[in-house]
Formats: C-alpha cells, sequence, structure tokens
C-alpha cells in the first residue's frame, strides 16, 4: 500500500524535532524550475529552496560531477590536501577578487568565521578583549550562537540570552546611527548587501560607500554577508560589484553550492596576513573533496552558461512584471530587491496606519499559491520573496505572475 502524506507526516511529527512551520507536501523529485510531491504534483519553484538551488533541479553537469566525486573520495578530513577543495578554492577567490577563502559546512558557520576573523584581526593589532561589533536591525546571519548575536531580530534571539558579549545594532541605511555607536573598540561592522529577511532591502550605495570609509578611516572590518545575496543571485556574482565597493571579509553558502551543503568565508590580503593562524579555526567536513566538487562544477557551469548575465536580464523583467503587479493591487505596497532576488510588501491584516480597510498576512497568499502549484516564499515583515532558480525564463516568470494575480483575486483583492 501506497503511504500518504498525511502518515508520512504525522511520523515526521514523532521523530523530527518541531522547529519548523512546514508546508503539508512531501517534496520527491525535481526538474528544472519544477518540483514534484510525492503523488505527482508538479509545483513552479520561486523559493529554490530558500535561495539555493541557483542552477535549478537535475543539471546534469553538476550531478555528473558529483557522482564522479562520490566514487574517487568521499572526505579526507584537512589533514590533508584534496584538489577540488584547491581547484574551488581558486575559482571562489578568483570569483570574488578575494586573496584566500575557508570552506564551512553552512551559511552561519561562514558568518562565526567572519567574526572569530575580525577578532582576532583586532587582537594581534591591540592586544586586548575589548572589541566590538556593530550589526543592523532587521538583518539575519544565521542560527548559531555567534550569527544570532549579530541578527536583529529581537524575537529570534530572546530565548538563548545571554548571547555575545559587544555587539550594537545600528539602523540600516542610517550611516548616523553607525557613527553613534561606533567607538576605538570597533572591530568589525557586518552587513548583508541586500537583506534577506529584512524584506529583501538592498543596501544604498552612499551608505555603503560610508561603512567603506569608515572602516578604511579606522582600520576597521567590514564584514559583507552575501549568503542570499551573492552567488549571481543580483544580477552580478557578488552583490557588492553593483556598489564598487569591496568588503574586507566576506561570507557565501546557499547557492554556493546549488543543494550541496558548503559555505565559505572570504578574507582580502590585509586579513589573511594577520588573523586567523594554525589551530585557530577548523572543520572536519569543511571543503571536503565531495562538496568541492560540487563548488567547481558550480562554477564552471556559471561560465559556461553565462548564469550571472542571465539571472541579470531575468532579474530586469522579474522586476518589471511585479511592478506591474503592486500598481495592479492596492494590498501590495512595494516591490524592492536586485536581480532574481525581490520582494514585494503587502499589507498586513493588523497594519491600523494604513489606509486600506484590511490586508492579509503573506502565509495566507503563499499557502493559496501553493494549491496553484506555485512555490513562494516570505520574508520577514509581510513580504513576497521571489527567489527562483537562476535558470529561469520569461515564459516561467510569466507563468507565476499569472499564478500569483489569479491567487490574489481568489483571496479577494
Ligand atoms: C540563510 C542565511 C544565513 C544562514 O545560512 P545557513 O546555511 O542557514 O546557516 C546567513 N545569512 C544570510 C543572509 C542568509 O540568507
Amino acid at each position: 500500500m501506497q503511504t500518504t502524506t498525511t502518515q508520512l507526516i504525522a511520523q515526521a511529527n514523532d521523530a523530527i524535532l518541531h522547529t519548523y512551520k512546514r508546508h503539508t507536501i512531501i517534496l520527491e523529485k525535481g526538474d528544472g524550475v519544477y518540483v514534484y510531491d510525492i503523488d505527482g504534483k508538479e509545483y513552479l519553484d520561486f523559493g529554490a529552496g530558500i535561495a539555493v538551488c541557483a542552477l535549478g533541479y537535475g543539471h546534469a553537469k553538476l550531478n555528473n560531477a558529483l557522482k564522479t566525486q562520490i566514487d574517487k573520495i568521499l572526505h579526507t578530513s584537512n589533514l590533508y590536501y584534496n584538489k577540488p577543495a584547491i581547484m574551488a578554492a581558486h575559482l571562489l577567490c578568483k570569483a570574488s577578487t578575494m586573496a584566500r577563502v575557508f570552506f564551512t559546512n553552512s551559511g552561519t558557520e561562514a558568518i562565526e568565521g567572519a567574526l572569530k576573523c575580525a577578532r582576532k584581526y583586532a587582537f594581534l593589532r591591540d592586544n586586548h578583549h575589548r572589541h566590538n561589533i556593530i550589526a543592523f536591525h532587521g538583518s539575519f546571519h544565521g542560527r548559531t550562537f555567534g550569527a544570532l548575536s549579530v541578527t536583529g531580530n529581537t524575537s529570534y534571539q530572546e530565548a538563548f540570552k545571554p548571547l555575545l558579549n559587544g555587539i550594537s545594532f545600528a539602523v540600516f541605511n542610517d550611516s548616523e546611527s553607525v557613527k553613534q555607536l561606533l567607538n576605538q573598540d570597533t572591530c568589525a561592522i557586518i552587513l548583508e548587501t541586500i537583506q534577506g529577511e529584512g524584506g529583501i532591502t538592498p543596501a544604498h550605495k552612499d551608505f555603503l560607500h560610508e561603512m567603506r570609509n569608515l572602516c578604511n578611516q579606522y582600520d576597521i572590518l567590514l564584514i559583507l554577508d552575501e549568503i542570499q545575496c551573492g552567488m549571481g543571485r543580483s544580477g552580478k556574482m557578488f552583490a557588492w560589484e553593483h556598489f564598487g565597493i569591496q568588503p574586507d571579509i566576506f561570507t557565501s553558502a546557499k547557492g554556493l553550492g546549488c543543494g550541496v551543503p558548503v559555505g565559505a568565508f572570504g578574507v582580502n590580503e590585509k586579513v589573511a596576513n594577520a588573523s586567523l593562524m594554525p589551530g585557530d579555526h577548523g572543520s572536519t567536513y569543511g571543503g571536503n573533496p565531495f562538496v568541492c566538487a560540487g563548488v567547481q562544477a558550480i562554477f564552471e557551469i556559471f561560465q559556461q552558461e553565462g548564469i550571472v548575465e542571465h539571472a541579470s536580464a531575468m532579474g530586469a523583467y522579474l522586476a518589471t512584471q511585479l511592478d506591474c503587479l503592486v500598481k495592479e493591487f492596492s494590498i501590495l505596497t512595494k516591490r524592492q530587491g536586485m536581480g532574481l532576488l525581490q520582494g514585494v510588501w503587502v499589507q498586513a491584516p493588523n497594519d491600523i496606519d494604513s489606509k486600506q480597510q484590511t490586508g492579509i498576512a503573506v502565509a495566507t497568499i503563499v499557502a493559496k499559491a501553493l494549491e496553484h502549484g506555485l512555490l513562494l516564499l516570505t520574508a520577514g515583515g509581510n513580504s513576497l520573496r521571489f527567489a527562483p532558480p537562476l535558470i529561469i525564463s520569461k515564459d516561467e516568470i510569466d507563468y507565476m505572475v499569472a499564478t500569483l494575480r489569479k491567487t490574489l483575486h481568489e483571496l479577494g483583492f
């Protein structure tokens, strides 16, 4: 007898710790920009596993590279060198124009490494332990203690205090608020080049330049979290390229592995030469040959298939189509984002400032769209997030927009 979705979900709840509000579908396979549940229902995927599956599902070259590597060697530890890690590191250094990289297993671990790097750099320079870090309200950097400490969302933090000492939060895109927090012991400023959970909010050019200048002036390290907005998603390989600045430290994950669990942090020459030393940091799995064979193949595919250029063109198209929807529906209040990372803000039901009679919780829209075979994400507050595979086509964008329009009509808007 075929085990039903309901039975399997009951089994899941018996064994998997309940930390997610999951949609009640069980996904089984993927093909291109579509995924399929165990009943064979097809979904157009505008979430890409939370901005991960940049190459969609079942990319033959990526899959073959991984299969080949499985038959060679899966894991070596970092006590020895392995070729895929060497190749992947060079490709990531070249793509980011940074000097050195360290591979992790996730985004949050990349943040941990970046924070340790910044602390060590400042410690070597000043030989004291009073260093502080400036982060931003509305940010998201991950769930481990260091990353959680710089995440500007009190509801994620509350139950887990005490967190890291010496973290303060400024207002995103407000340089004055940063200057007010800055002092002689500030060792790093950390921000997402495009805030994800913060409603897909890109940094302003002036603001980012001011952050760069402040950091230069006081020898503070600028850490850019590109875990979500990097790897081509913004229409450039790294979102900072839109602004003409470079970080001192950056973090990557999500699209870096396209589904293979891998992250990285990278540093410029100055930081590489005066921060983490042998013995300071490590990871048993980090940068193992299996994941790095994936990273290597991903960079090669990006190059061969012009993925970043395609993302840029499709991102511009998606933005114009979403702008049309925002004009059409008064509950959609604004569209913001870059490339194939877009957010549409939705009037919340309880928004007392609004001139609207009623709004709607984005979760309701997402649930209805899912019934129609469209996977969407939310982002912080009350916004919809659009983060399709970077291989998405115009037709698929049109289909998504038509489905969303139908969904909003059905919900009475
Ligand atoms: C997803 C995300 C993280 C955390 O990455 P994990 O792999 O989930 O640990 C950190 N920062 C940003 C901007 C993210 O989007």
